[in-house]
C-alpha cells in the first residue's frame, strides 16, 4: 500500500487526501459501460421538436432558417424547469424570489450524448455562443454573476442524454467564485501587485517551470491546461488563459478557439482512460462590474466523477482523490499526443 498524503489548495485552503491505493479497490457496484443513447422520438432537443422547448434566445443558423424551426447548428433556450427566474414574487411569499436567468445550450442537432464526440469547431461554437449570451445578460443590472456549467452523465447531474450545457445569470456571487475572487485579491494586495504577477500568472510561472513532476497537460501561447496541485477529483483539469483578463466576456476569439481545442483533447484523452466517465465543467469568470480587476483570470474547470462523492466529501468537505495530479497529467498528455498524430490524417474534424 502507498502511504496516503495530504495537500492543501493554496487558493481556497481546502484539504485533499490522496490515497492512490484506494483506486485499486474492487468495485462491485455497476459503472456505466456505454454512452447513453438518444431516442429521437423522445428527445425534446431534436430538430423538429422545437415546440417542446421554450422559444430560443439565441441560435446559430448557417442556413438562414427561421427561429424555433429545424435548420439550426446550436440553440439556446430558457430552461423549462428553471432554478431561478425573472418572474417577480407575488408579494405573498416570505422568502425573496430567486431572480435570474437559466438557459440551456443545445450543442448539436445530432442525437449525440458525449460532448467529447463533437468536433473542435462545434465546441468552439458552444463557447462563442455562451460568451454572446453572457454579454446580453450583462445588460440586466440586477445580475451580479454568470455561471456556465455542464453536467454529463446521470452521476454528474444530467437528466437528458442529448448533449447540452447550462448558463445562469444570478443576483448573487456563488461561494466558490467569491472565495477564489477574495483569495486572489488578498494575494494581489500582499505580493502580486509589487511583483507585477497576479495569482494565476504566478501559478502558470511555477507550473511551466516545474519540469520533473509536471502537471501541465497541454499548452499554447494563449492557454494552458493543467491538473491542479490539490485536485479534488481524479483527473481534475483547469484551463487557464495566459493573458491577464478577469472576464470571459472579454476573451478573444483566438482564446476561445484554443479553449475548444484543448477541452476537446483533454476530454477525448480522459474518455480513453476512463470510458464514459461522468463529469462537470464550470467556467469561473469575474462577477459583473468587476471585469477589469487585475487580480483574476477567467478559467474553466473540469471535474471527472471517477469515484463519485461519498460521505467524507458530502459530510465533511474533505475530498479523497485516488490519482495524483502528476500521474493524471502524464496520462492525459499521452492520450492527447496519440490523438494529435491521428488528427494529421483527417483533414476535416467536423
Ligand atoms: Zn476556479
Amino acid at each position: 500500500m502507498t502511504q496516503p498524503v495530504m495537500r492543501q489548495d493554496p487558493l481556497t485552503g481546502h484539504w485533499v487526501i490522496f490515497s492512490t491505493s484506494r483506486g485499486d479497490r474492487p468495485i462491485r457496484l455497476s459503472k456505466p459501460v456505454a454512452a447513453p443513447s438518444v431516442d429521437p422520438a423522445d428527445d425534446p432537443f431534436a430538430p423538429g421538436n422545437e415546440h417542446e422547448t421554450p422559444g430560443e434566445s439565441y441560435a446559430i443558423r448557417r442556413d438562414g432558417s427561421q427561429p424555433n424551426h429545424p435548420g439550426w447548428d446550436l440553440r439556446i433556450v430558457p430552461n423549462r424547469y428553471p432554478a431561478v427566474s425573472t418572474l417577480e414574487s407575488d408579494g405573498l411569499a416570505q422568502e425573496p424570489a430567486a431572480y435570474g436567468y437559466h438557459e440551456v445550450i443545445i450543442e448539436t442537432p445530432r442525437g449525440e450524448s458525449m460532448f467529447s464526440r463533437l468536433s473542435i469547431m462545434e465546441i468552439a461554437d458552444v463557447f462563442v455562443s455562451v460568451q454572446q449570451r453572457m454579454i446580453a445578460m450583462k445588460s440586466d443590472s440586477r445580475l451580479r454573476s454568470l455561471a456556465y456549467f455542464k453536467n454529463e452523465g446521470a452521476a454528474a447531474g444530467a437528466s437528458l442524454p442529448h448533449v447540452h450545457s447550462q448558463l445562469m445569470g444570478l443576483e448573487f456571487v456563488p461561494p466558490f467564485l467569491q472565495a477564489e475572487f477574495d483569495a486572489t485579491h488578498r494575494y494581489w494586495e500582499a505580493e502580486g501587485s509589487s511583483k507585477g504577477r497576479n495569482w494565476f500568472e504566478s501559478l502558470l510561472d511555477a507550473e511551466l517551470s516545474n519540469q520533473n513532476d509536471s502537471r501541465i497537460v497541454d499548452r499554447s501561447v494563449d492557454l494552458v491546461s493543467l491538473c491542479p496541485y490539490a485536485s479534488r477529483y481524479a483527473y481534475e483539469t483547469w484551463f487557464v488563459p495566459t493573458r491577464r483578463n478577469a472576464s470571459y466576456l472579454n476573451a478573444t476569439i483566438e482564446e476561445i478557439e484554443e479553449l475548444a481545442r484543448q477541452v476537446h483533447g483533454v476530454l477525448n484523452s480522459l474518455m480513453s482512460i476512463v470510458p464514459h466517465v461522468p463529469y462537470n465543467l464550470a467556467l469561473h469568470t469575474a462577477p459583473l462590474g468587476l471585469e477589469k480587476v487585475p487580480h483574476y483570470h477567467w478559467h474553466l474547470e473540469l471535474y471527472p466523477r471517477v469515484n463519485g462523492l461519498a460521505g467524507l466529501e458530502c459530510g465533511f468537505g474533505c475530498h479523497l482523490n485516488t490519482v495524483m495530479p502528476e500521474q493524471a497529467a502524464s496520462a492525459l498528455r499521452v492520450g492527447s499526443a496519440v490523438r494529435t498524430v491521428n488528427r494529421v490524417d483527417s483533414t476535416n474534424t467536423r
